[in-house]
């Protein structure tokens, strides 16, 4: 076959691919503890729910997912209008883009932070413009605003920031914001929000009451350990979130996605017992790190970061012949899910032997 002379666009011939995390082969005793997910396996209730909605299949989904929606508007204390279910949070923050970003924009995020933004605005043809992280893992949201200009749109916040960890503080959130022109998009993606425990980490409820320029994301991939169904949303002022529904794949949350969804929902009480030992393995983990001597961030996520540096790679590998598949960030660090119970010891007994 002759070579293709279509040309690509620019932007998509220049992108980075998203690197997953490492997956497991069905070895017995390799964790996976590469892509931040939950080591519980799924409710029972929710199987059944899947078990039930799965002779349904040859019909197409409720397009705007209704009962999901209201479902979710009622927690966030909103009406149903101003959900936007999609296929996976990231799939919403791509339609939050589309819907306000021309070409030549710019979207201001720092970096390092979750690997799909540079993806999801460059594919708009917008221009990000990144801020570096400060020292210990944190947004530095004064140095954010600065690099607010008249092309700025959108603004993403990612609290807890993937990979290192650490939540934005509801003081210094209000601050940015009121810095922020009201013409300018904050999406406030919060992924790991049900992990955090910081007594001064904000609300988004109540950051989005406060402020009409504000886009939540949320995702029922993490703590809902419903990665593998692919479901998230944004909540926003029902204006905004029109013109994201606009921007949104046609049928872009499936039946069992849906029914999942709603029936972790409904068994939110038991799952948030699974992610208060999930914070407690954290806390272990952490202690644990210091202990040994790491200075690591504090995450107030379902992850920890270790700076590696230049031993990145090799340390990466190490961990895979230990068994223990956590993520690399060549030249940077390590991101290191929290999972299983015996993963905690696991990874200690490991960076250990790294001091
Ligand atoms: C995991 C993650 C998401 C959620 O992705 P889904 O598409 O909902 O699975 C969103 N934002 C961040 C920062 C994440 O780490």
């Amino acid at each position: 076959m002759s070579s293709p002379q279509v040309p690509l666009r620019d932007a998509i011939r220049t992108l980075p691919a998203y690197v997953p995390g490492a997956r497991a082969a069905a070895q017995p005793d390799v964790i996976k503890l590469s892509s931040n997910e939950n080591p519980f396996p799924p409710l029972e209730s929710v199987r059944e729910a899947v078990a039930r909605a799965a002779v349904e299949i040859n019909r197409y989904p409720d397009m705007f997912a209704t009962e999901l929606g209201e479902a979710i508007a009622e927690r966030h204390g909103v009406v149903p209008q101003a959900v936007v279910p999609g296929c996976g949070s990231v799939a919403v923050l791509g339609h939050v883009l589309q819907a306000f970003c021309d070409a030549g924009d710019e979207v201001v995020h720092v970096w390092r932070s979750f690997e799909a933004y540079p993806i999801a605005v460059r594919l708009t043809g917008a221009v990000a413009v990144t801020v570096p992280l400060r020292a210990d893992g944190r947004h530095d949201l004064a140095a954010m605003a600065a690099a607010i200009t008249p092309r700025t749109r959108v603004v993403l916040v990612c609290s807890p920031n993937n990979p290192t960890g650490p939540a934005v503080r509801d003081d210094e959130l209000r601050t940015f914001l009121a810095a922020v022109p009201p013409e300018v998009l904050v999406v406030l993606d919060e992924a790991y929000v049900e992990f955090v425990r910081d007594p001064l980490a904000p609300a988004g409820d109540r950051i989005l009451a406060d402020h009409p320029n504000v886009v939540l994301l949320r995702t029922f991939s993490k703590a809902y350990g419903l990665a593998g169904l692919r479901v998230g949303y944004a909540v926003t002022h029902p204006d905004l979130a029109r013109g994201v529904r606009t921007a949104a794949t046609p049928f872009g949350v499936s039946h069992l996605a849906q029914v999942a969804a709603l029936a972790s929902l409904r068994a939110t009480d038991e799952l948030l017992e699974r992610v208060e030992v999930i914070v407690e393995r954290r806390a272990a983990l952490l202690a644990g790190l210091r202990g040994q001597g790491w200075s690591v961030p504090e995450s107030q996520a379902n992850f920890v970061w270790l700076a590696t540096g230049d031993r990145t790679a090799e340390r990466a590998a190490e961990a895979a012949r230990a068994g223990l598949l956590v993520r690399p960030f060549a030249g940077e660090g390590l991101r290191i899910s929290v999972g299983e119970e015996e993963s905690v010891e696991r990874v200690l007994a490991l960076t250990g032997t790294w001091r």
